[in-house]
């Protein structure tokens, strides 16, 4: 029986759930070579939507050999050509959000507000700008300090076949995250998308080649981390891998990718403080950090959910951020009176209420939450009881390991130096909040905060013009950005004797 909201998916949405999710390897659409296959479930309802290749190390070696073989392919274009295509790829993500926003919201949980709204959109916007920087690439010619008669230039190249690794928390944005900068510099790319979430890459590779992207450039091997991720790491014939996920996974890439010396960009977890000081516009801090904490369920490495407030306005920031908490809609991501889905699986749930149950045991108080939701509409959905605790101390393993779940931590400070040394009291620094109307601050504390982001009075600010990307065990590489660009290419030096 089809539910009413099954009803609201575009037929396209439907089609492409009943096909065969078969590999993407050049012009060829193979079975994963020993026959295996993944489930992929709906988080809302925990049913079985459809079941893609488990791509295997055979399956990547076939990729890497069609990305190679691609390469001369896709340089012998002409950078605008390479343009018009990337242009044409963002085009096309937009007049299909909403296709593409149901199906993420399918596969991840988020609500279509946020997949059909936010994601796409933006995923579109990096592919146009990346189009623009494709006809861009330029070397330069250098004069030698020594004066000798040479001419010297320096040429852009493009680094090779690119291995993407990406998580499931933005499953379509991160494919653009990735395929924007590396094409547009001229590279090839074997994607593997998350198992948990692999269909929406899987459709924007398929848009891709309709559009008239030569076979080869894109390859998608879907599959686990051990069974595809790994051998993909671990190829001697790719040149580089992007990789954006846990910090566990990235230091095992690290060694494998090591063995040919390939170039690596890592995009890891994060543990963002948000400071909240005393002449801070109090409304706008409490809806700011609300966004900061549980947007997209909280399933973002950039959530600033360790909250220190000024002790002057700890009590009615905590009332109101309490009462934003309790009013979240928990709910199928199909319904638009949802305002947070679930978390994307089963493993996720358990995880995450692991994680509120240690913030108990050790002592923090569950202002809001801190159980596990019964909603029996919501039963067999990997949903998970929104949470905000306070009372919490630096020791606590909520507050120095990543939840990336719906849980907040309140924390007071009583002068800036304080409220800095907490913002910094993590391994991670990728990203952090600050909150006042003191200019001077502002430009005082972004100074001295330890991360590749500072958001003075906003939150979770993107444009694919800005880098964004980590400090410390974070990660290293931009995203976005010209400053994207630099990891997918190398640059070669040419001299030429005019004497
Ligand atoms: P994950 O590391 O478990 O998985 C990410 C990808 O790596 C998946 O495709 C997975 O199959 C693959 N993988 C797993 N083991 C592998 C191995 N041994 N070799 C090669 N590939 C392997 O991460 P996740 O749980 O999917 O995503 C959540 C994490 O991603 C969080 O830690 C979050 O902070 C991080 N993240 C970071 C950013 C950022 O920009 N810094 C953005 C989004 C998510």
């Amino acid at each position: 029986m089809v539910t009413d909201l099954e009803a609201t998916l575009r037929p396209e949405v439907t089609a492409f759930l009943h096909r065969d999710h078969a590999l993407i390897i050049g012009d060829q659409r193979p079975a994963a070579s020993d026959g295996g296959l993944l489930d992929v479930h709906d988080p809302a309802t925990g049913a079985l939507i459809a079941r893609v290749a488990a791509g295997t190390a055979a399956d990547v070696d076939a990729a890497v050999a069609a990305a190679r073989a691609a390469l001369p392919v896709w340089n012998d274009l002409s950078p605008a050509a390479r343009a018009d295509l990337l242009w044409r790829l963002g085009e096309e993500i937009e007049r299909r959000a909403v296709e593409l926003g149901q199906l993420d919201t399918l596969d991840n949980g988020k609500p279509t507000s946020e997949s059909a709204a936010l994601d796409v959109p933006l995923c579109a916007s990096i592919f146009k700008y990346y189009a623009g920087w494709a006809t861009k690439i330029d070397g330069e010619t250098i004069t030698p300090s020594g004066g000798a008669a040479f001419h010297v230039y320096t040429r852009r190249e493009p680094v090779g076949v690119v291995g993407a690794i990406i998580p499931w928390n933005f499953p379509l944005l991160m494919v653009g995250y990735k395929l924007g900068p590396a094409l547009a510099a001229g590279n090839t790319v074997v994607l593997k998308p998350a198992e948990q979430t692999p269909l929406s890459a899987l459709r924007l590779v398929e848009l891709a080649l309709e559009i008239g992207f030569p076979p080869g450039v894109i390859n998608v091997v879907t599959g686990d981390g051990e069974g595809a991720g790994a051998p993909l790491s671990r190829h001697p014939d790719v040149d580089k891998i992007t990789f954006t996920g846990e910090n566990a996974t990235g230091r095992k890439i690290l060694e494998a990718s090591g063995a040919n010396m390939k170039r690596l960009s890592l995009e890891l977890g994060g543990k963002s403080p948000s400071l909240v000081f005393d002449d801070a516009d109090l409304d706008a801090a409490i809806a700011g950090t609300f966004g900061a904490v549980y947007f997209n369920q909280g399933q973002c490495c950039i959530a600033g959910a360790r909250v220190f407030v000024h002790r002057s306005l700890y009590e009615p920031f905590v009332d109101g951020l309490a009462a934003k908490v309790r009013a979240i809609r928990l709910g199928n991501g199909l319904d638009p009176a949802t305002t947070m889905g679930p978390v994307v699986s089963g493993e996720q749930q358990s995880r995450v209420n692991g994680m509120i149950t240690s913030g108990v045991e050790q002592g923090a108080t569950a202002v809001v939450g801190g159980g596990t939701v019964r909603l029996p509409e919501l039963a067999d959905g990997f949903f998970v009881e929104p949470t905000l605790f306070t009372d919490v101390h630096r020791d606590m393993t909520i507050m120095q390991r990543e939840i990336f779940g719906p849980v907040g931590m309140v924390g007071t400070f009583d002068t800036e130096e304080e409220a800095i040394a907490l913002a910094n009291d993590t391994q991670f620094g990728l990203a952090s909040g600050i909150w006042t109307r003191d200019v001077k601050r502002t430009h005082r504390v972004a100074a001295k905060i330890n991360a590749g982001v500072v958001w003075a009075n906003t939150y979770g600010m993107f444009d694919v013009a800005i880098p964004y990307g980590g400090f410390k065990a974070s990660g290293y590489g931009k995203e976005l950005g010209r400053e994207a660009l630099d990891p997918y290419l190398q640059t070669k030096t040419v001299w030429i004797d005019l004497g």
